[in-house]
């Protein structure tokens, strides 16, 4: 399979990208709205996904991104799409659960034994392969935060529901790595919440989801984040105080891990910058865009919160980002925030020349 003509050790200083996903079309799903559902349907909708993966490399390129993804055009849901094509999962037997202890949803039910008996993104992956030469990463959800996300009618353990996940994220993930991604990137927000849980067995779960991944040449990302900009969200972050410092259960342990990229959120956020120092020697996606606000950063604050983050992360392992994803952002919002983005970290790349 083609490797990518960029390879990770040759990107410049403080490469670039997103943490997520990106805002879709409105002709293949609703805008501005998280998990919307498609507009388009039948043998339609694998075109018209396809279509959309290219606006958005063609959006991402145009900004100057370094690393590249497929904007997430091809899933309805970071979770549950993925789960959509596993065995041993009933969409139809749904129950409500709360998830990461702070909003109901209705999810499906884990009712037999959990398998993936066909590749789920890997086409995707494939033909974002074939129409860049930039590094690309690829987003597949954590085992715990697959966990937190179903009801289990199954195993009744939610440790024993992850170490299936973990095995089979790692199928997934290794036919990813042959497909030509050059990160994979799994999100873990549950991280933030359940700590005794990562330290039992989440950690562990996700160790064994990123197996002989660095044999094959990929390195392994995990994106750690206070959530999209919905209520829930914004609401549960009113209640962390004047300062968060959630991220300091899990980053001696992730500082510890097989891990080679830790994505974090900074801008506008209460994390204090020096908890980066648990992680000294890890590459560190910081966020320095705020995906909760349509208010576009200037370059000079994206550079701002570079800065600050250097004094914690060497220059070589400094990688700027997006605090999470953008969905549910216009798109014209998001293209803005690209461009402050690689336009922030150009600032901050003269200084250090
Ligand atoms: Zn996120």
């Amino acid at each position: 399979m083609t490797q990518s003509a960029n390879c990770i050790d040759q990107l410049q200083r403080l490469p670039t990208s997103t943490a997520g996903s990106l805002p879709k079309p409105a002709w293949l799903a609703e805008p501005e709205k998280l998990w919307s559902e498609w507009r388009v349907t039948g043998d339609d909708l694998q075109q018209a996904k396809y279509d959309a993966l290219l606006v958005s490399l063609q959006e991402q390129t145009a900004a100057g991104l370094d690393i590249v993804s497929d904007g997430e055009q091809t899933r309805q849901h970071f979770v549950t799409t993925f789960i959509e094509h596993l065995n041993g999962v009933d969409f139809n037997q749904r129950q409500t659960v709360k998830i990461r202890n702070r909003y109901d949803a209705s999810v499906p039910s884990v009712v037999d034994a959990v398998s993936r008996s066909k590749a789920v993104f890997v086409e995707d992956a494939q033909f974002l392969r074939r129409h860049t030469d930039r590094v690309i990463k690829w987003a597949l959800p954590g085992p715990m935060t697959m966990v937190d996300t179903l009801y289990d009618a199954h195993y009744k353990s939610r440790e024993k529901l992850a170490w299936e996940f973990a095995t089979i994220l790692n199928q997934e993930a290794k036919e990813l790595a042959a497909a030509g991604v050059d990160i994979i990137q799994f999100d873990e927000p549950a991280f933030n919440v359940f700590f005794d849980e990562v330290h039992d067995w989440g950690m562990a779960a996700l160790e064994r989801a990123c197996e002989g991944l660095a044999d094959m040449g990929c390195q392994t990302a995990v994106h750690i984040c206070y959530g999209y900009g919905i209520k829930a969200n914004t609401d549960w972050k009113q209640t962390l105080g004047s300062e968060w410092r959630q991220y300091e259960e899990v980053f001696p342990k992730l500082q510890a891990s097989c891990l080679d990229i830790i994505s974090l959120e900074s801008q506008n956020s209460r994390v204090p910058m020096d908890l980066m120092e648990l992680i000294r020697g890890k590459k560190v996606m910081v966020g320095a865009i705020d995906v909760a606000t349509d208010t576009i950063e200037t370059p000079e604050q994206v550079a701002d919160t570079l800065r600050k983050a250097l004094q914690f992360v060497d220059a070589d392992k400094l990688y700027p980002s997006t605090n999470c994803g953008m969905t549910p952002l216009s798109r014209a919002v998001a293209r803005g925030k690209l461009a402050a983005l690689t336009a922030g970290a150009a600032l901050v790349r003269r200084e250090l020349a």
